[in-house]
């Protein structure tokens, strides 16, 4: 049986982030982002003074995709509704997106055209940004950092 990585975090968070899919690391330890993508969005949280223990954090789909290729849309298809039932519960007053993939998911919009919009809506309003592992380059990471700085007024 595949090993699969649910959400984690905070039950009553107000904010929600949404990566892709489990790594290595993330199989091994049962929870997302704590491999080198947790460890830039830890940079990026630091830098915003945002406390991780304040999000719930949790990934499009469940398992890890093998050499982490992009999921197909099936792989969306079969994972999304166990994504949805996470947000029922939860309830977060924003979703952020991190990354095209599950930019897409949502919006079927590419990430360049909605990146760092607050996008509102009656119940959770979304903020799609890049994904954390793209910031190992500087100014991507400026940009997430800039992105996130947003959320402040959610806490
Ligand atoms: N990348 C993701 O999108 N999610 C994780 O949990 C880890 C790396």
């Amino acid at each position: 049986m595949k090993k699969i990585v649910l959400g984690h975090g905070n039950k009553h968070a107000k904010i929600m982030l949404i990566g892709e899919a489990p790594g290595r690391q993330e199989i091994r330890q049962g929870r997302p982002f704590v491999g080198l993508a947790g460890k830039w969005l830890d940079k990026i949280l630091k830098k915003n003074k945002i406390d991780r223990n304040k999000l719930y954090i949790t990934n499009l789909i469940k398992v890890k995709l093998p050499n982490n290729r992009k999921p197909a849309e099936k792989e969306i298809k079969k994972w999304l509704p166990i994504l949805k039932k996470e947000i029922k519960t939860i309830k977060p007053k924003i979703i952020v997106l991190l990354g095209d993939q599950v930019t897409q998911a949502f919006f079927h919009e590419p990430i360049k055209k909605i990146r760092g919009q607050l996008i509102k809506s009656e119940k959770t309003s979304y903020l799609a940004t890049y994904h954390p592992s793209a910031a190992r380059f500087t100014n991507v990471k400026n940009k997430i950092s800039k992105d996130f700085a947003k959320l402040k007024k959610y806490f």
